[in-house]
């Protein structure tokens, strides 16, 4: 089989996907994109765990496959994770620009949960196994520290979201039934009414 042309990939393919800039058959791989410095990713959470966000930020998780951090997928991916956490409640996910800095790839589904990347490397990127309602293994990636981390959009959609939104730059994008029971403060809203 021709392998891929990206530099430094050890995967046995014919095309590489760059998840970070979208090339479906990149010379570079993701942890060497010109994206890395500031590329969207998504982080699905609950709606009881979202206003503890929009005031503070994103929040550092103490444990994890790749040890602590601040865990990111790709936004399809954010996205089912966050409808399956949600139970019930509005499912939020989190549109943020991070900056990946210096990036240690995993093998494979190969596991970190020392987090010993966090020595010599700015963010660690790998596979997790299929989770969150994903079927198929998805990609990951998390950061050291919440100064990499800055939220561009929420995306809400529905059921009810209880606490207050403070999110003045930013836009909030709403579709399905949502009820708000805060205040919200944002930059842009975007409401998708359904047909
Ligand atoms: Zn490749
Ligand atoms: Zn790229």
């Amino acid at each position: 089989m021709p392998r891929c042309k990206a530099d430094g990939c050890r995967w046995d393919h014919e095309k590489h996907h760059c998840a970070l800039c979208g090339n479906d058959d990149s010379h570079h791989v993701s942890s060497d994109c010109y994206m890395r410095h500031a590329c969207i990713l998504g982080h699905g959470t609950k709606v009881g765990a979202a206003s503890p966000i929009t005031r503070s930020g994103l929040l550092m998780s103490t444990e994890g496959r790749l040890g602590p951090g601040i865990y990111f997928a790709a936004i399809p991916t954010a996205r089912v994770i966050g409808k399956w956490r949600n139970e019930g409640e509005a499912t939020v996910v989190y549109h943020c620009e991070v900056d990946l800095g210096r990036v240690k790839t995993m093998d494979g589904l190969t596991e970190d949960k020392s987090g010993s990347w966090r020595a010599k490397y700015d963010s660690c990127h790998g596979m997790h196994p299929p989770w969150g309602g994903r079927t198929e293994p998805f990609r990951e990636w998390v950061v050291k520290s919440p100064s990499q981390v800055k939220i561009v959009g929420l995306e809400v959609c529905d059921g009810t979201y209880e606490g207050d939104i403070d999110l003045p730059g930013c836009w909030i994008n709403v579709s399905g039934k949502v009820v708000f029971k805060g205040n919200v403060s944002t930059q842009t809203l975007k409401i998708e009414y359904q047909k």
